[in-house]
């Protein structure tokens, strides 16, 4: 059989970045994401642990060489190992990089089998260091946990970069500090604006921070020299002088970063979104449980190719005003 050709858009843009998603389930409910009483998908709707593994093999076939496991919280799916372990295989066959997006509580359980399988870094998500400030933004008083967790990856050889929403009136005043913990223990930062994704108890106007803002407080404080250091993703990279660390911004409402976008995103029920701010979508769950899995999988993504938008188009600027999409960030995983 001919290999199947990469995956380019119509916009001439190489797509060779997967965020899956392998659960909506979440030991947290930070307020910005998810409301207290979040509604999660009945546990049928899910991919199987096999059909996420045939899902990230088709990917690879088609030229994905990075794929970045997401949630919810990756690490309270139940099989998750067995999946990373299933993935890694193809680390150097296809598959350049594994990684996973995680909150850090489970992370100490895990930390030494995700190298063991491969995993060589992870993006862990933390607001405040904050104790009580924590348990109030993520309504768990969870931290703790999380700081054992970066210490086990630390332990355990994986590279970690923290990744914190700037939120105005909640962590505003703490961002200096966060950067400098974050550069001590020798892991990188990136600071996110809030996006209008799924409704939530609040209305998210209130804390949207503009990182401009915030680049020009740190500024004032420290010398920051743009970095050419690139992923191929939305954050613009700074280093650090004072800190000796690097740190990224990503600033989907006030500067938009779609022309150079390489990634596609996967819901933990196969649904395949071709743009985090955009509704254009394709079913991958009927490709895969349909009665030519392969074949249907490589049309589902040549569709998927001719439907990803130029550009995102999401806001915040109105109070009271609806999201821009009803989604929650937990079903794509950001
Ligand atoms: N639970 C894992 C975690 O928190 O790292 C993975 C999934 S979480 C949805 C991925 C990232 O999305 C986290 O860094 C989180 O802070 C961010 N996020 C969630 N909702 C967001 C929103 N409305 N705007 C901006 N970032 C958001
Ligand atoms: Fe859970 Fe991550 Fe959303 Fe927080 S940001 S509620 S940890 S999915």
């Amino acid at each position: 059989m001919t290999r199947p050709a990469p995956l380019v858009d119509q916009f001439q843009r190489r797509i060779s970045y997967l965020r899956l998603s392998v659960t909506d389930r979440c030991d947290l409910r930070c307020a910005y994401c998810m409301p207290e009483r979040m509604t999660f998908l009945p546990r049928k709707d899910v991919l199987s642990l096999e059909e996420l593994r045939d899902l990230a093999n088709g990917f690879i076939d088609r030229g994905i060489t990075k794929i970045r496991l997401t949630g919810g919280e990756p690490l309270v799916r139940r099989d998750m190992m067995d999946l990373v372990r299933a993935i890694g295989r193809r680390i150097g066959d296809g598959l350049d990089e594994l990684t996973l997006t995680t909150n850090a509580t489970r992370l100490a359980q895990f930390a030494v089998d995700l190298h063991d399988a491969g995993v060589r870094r992870v993006n862990v998500s933390l607001d405040t260091l904050d104790r009580e400030r924590f348990a109030r933004l993520s309504r768990r008083d969870s931290l703790p946990h999380v700081l054992g967790g970066l210490a086990a990856a630390k332990a355990a050889g994986l590279k970690v970069k923290i990744n914190t929403v700037a939120l105005r009136g909640i962590n505003e005043d703490e961002i200096p500090r966060i950067v400098e913990w974050a550069h001590g223990e020798g892991f990188d930062l990136t600071l996110i604006e809030v996006m209008p994704l799924g409704e939530v108890e609040g209305d998210r106007i209130d804390h949207y921070l503009p990182l401009v803002a915030v680049q020009e407080r740190l500024e004032s404080r420290w010398t920051l020299t743009p970095s050419d250091h690139r992923t191929g993703g939305p954050a613009r990279y700074f280093d650090v002088a004072e800190t000796g660390g690097r740190l990224g911004l990503i600033t989907p409402l006030t500067n938009n970063f779609c022309a150079g976008c390489n990634r596609i995103r996967v819901t933990a029920t196969g649904q395949l979104y071709a743009c985090l701010g955009g509704n254009e979508r394709v079913d991958l769950r009927a490709a895969l449980r349909s009665c030519d899995p392969e074949g249907e999988l490589v049309r589902a993504l040549d569709t998927a190719m001719r439907i990803k938008p130029e550009r995102h188009h999401f806001a915040i600027d109105e109070r009271g005003q609806a999201p821009a999409l009803a989604r929650h960030m937990s079903m794509t995983g950001g």
